[in-house]
């Protein structure tokens, strides 16, 4: 195991006036117990604590404090320096992340202001720090310090993330095993891949879990809605709350499921469809259901990407056109006569009816078999339009058989 460290940057969403003047508080007396623990030149932590205790903190700025000004002041810093925006740092213990995937941005962070009193505040995450995220809601990656600093108006707040991953094994004589996984809605995970013949092997899919976050999800619709109907905002909330707290657990024990399927294959690889790629192929009824299912796609890639790093195993991602409208054997495209189904309408194919999801793992697992995890040009946006493209060969097999 290694340990990796990275700071994330979550960019705090439009505070209120009331916000905004407590975070200014707080950076200012911050800024003053900082300039006078230096003026005083505070060598140890005790020295500096006299100093930054007159001063209206959270113990969580202030014990960052104690262990800061004894650097700056062991060190060659020079004071004028110090009028130099320094962020707000704080131990960990006093800032906390949350995650509500039903609200319009997602994420939270707990920021102190002075001993008895902190803010929630929505915050933008940078995208490509989901992983990073889901480990730390999780409780799968530790927090460090975090720093509080505005930079042309906005508040941001960058937070040192430490996690363990397995260093991946050197040795690549093994050869490749590209596990497909398809996210979707009857089975909430299809897996996928071939043997060394290149036939279609162990698949695996997850329906009971894709079923109870269905139903999860339409009792929030139906129970959140009635209650918001009576007024009762605060409990409809909470009992929303509690309801994506669920739905989050299935999410979790699937992605361990799957990266643990995965583990026992030789020199496994994740092969995942293109987020940035995906347009819905399913059809849904409502906007909101849409961005939700878009949700659950992001969440399950976050937490599968960071379990992989965790267990050394690799995650590629592919161009996900067609994938569930394509023969697995022969490449042509089908018909889906029921959600669970696909049918090859090439008569030369042995395939008839295939389960529609398996299919769709194995063309993923394919994409990345043929070389294809790097092609980033895009043919086709919509997979229901059937304009031919790059992607009907079936799978380059292996010699061997
Ligand atoms: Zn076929």
């Amino acid at each position: 195991m290694t340990e990796v460290t990275e700071t994330l940057e979550l960019k705090l969403v439009e505070p209120n006036a009331h916000k905004h003047r407590k975070l200014s508080e707080t950076k200012m007396a911050h800024q003053q117990a900082l300039e006078a623990a230096f003026g005083a030149e505070c060598t140890t932590q005790s020295a500096a604590n006299d100093v930054v205790v007159n001063y209206n903190l959270s113990g969580y700025a202030k014990n960052a404090l104690k262990k800061y000004v004894p650097q700056l002041c062991g060190g060659s810093y020079d004071s004028k320096e110090l009028h130099d925006d320094h962020p707000v740092r704080f131990t960990n213990e006093g800032v906390r992340l949350d995650h509500k995937p039903q609200n319009a941005i997602g994420w939270y962070v707990k920021i102190p202001h002075h001993d008895d009193y902190h803010l929630w505040l929505p915050a933008q995450p940078n995208p490509e720090q989901r992983a990073w995220l889901e480990a730390l809601h999780a409780g799968d990656a530790k927090m460090g310090e975090c720093r509080l600093f505005d930079r042309g108006g906005e508040w941001y707040l960058h937070v040192v993330a430490t996690r363990d991953v397995e260093e991946r094994s050197t040795s690549s004589s093994a050869s490749e095993t590209p596990i497909g996984v398809d996210i979707g809605e009857a089975s909430l995970v299809t897996v996928c891949h071939r043997d060394e013949c290149g036939s279609p092997t162990t698949p695996n899919l997850w329906n009971d879990e894709g079923k109870q976050v269905r139903q999860l999800r339409e009792t929030y619709f139906t129970a959140t809605r009635r209650l918001q109907k009576r007024g009762s905002e605060r409990i409809a909330e909470s009992y929303g709350d509690s309801l994506w707290r669920q739905i989050d657990d299935i999410l979790h024990t699937v992605t361990s499921e799957v990266v643990a399927y995965a583990a026992q294959f030789e020199n496994p690889v994740l092969v995942l469809e293109d987020l940035t790629h995906i347009r819905e192929n399913i059809d849904y009824g409502s906007f909101m259901n849409r961005r939700l299912h878009g949700w659950g796609f992001a969440k399950m890639y976050a937490q599968l990407r960071y379990k992989a790093a965790e267990m050394g195993i690799r995650v590629e991602t592919v161009n996900p056109a067609y994938t569930s409208k394509s023969c697995h054997c022969c490449g042509e495209r089908g018909t889906r006569p029921a959600q669970a189904t696909f049918r090859c309408t090439n008569p030369e194919c042995w395939v008839r009816e295939y389960q529609a999801d398996v299919n769709a793992a194995l063309n993923i697992a394919d994409r990345y078999l043929n070389g294809e995890s790097h092609l980033r040009e895009h043919t086709g946006d919509d997979d229901s339009v059937g304009d031919g493209g790059p992607f009907d060969r079936p799978a380059r097999l292996p010699s061997r058989c």
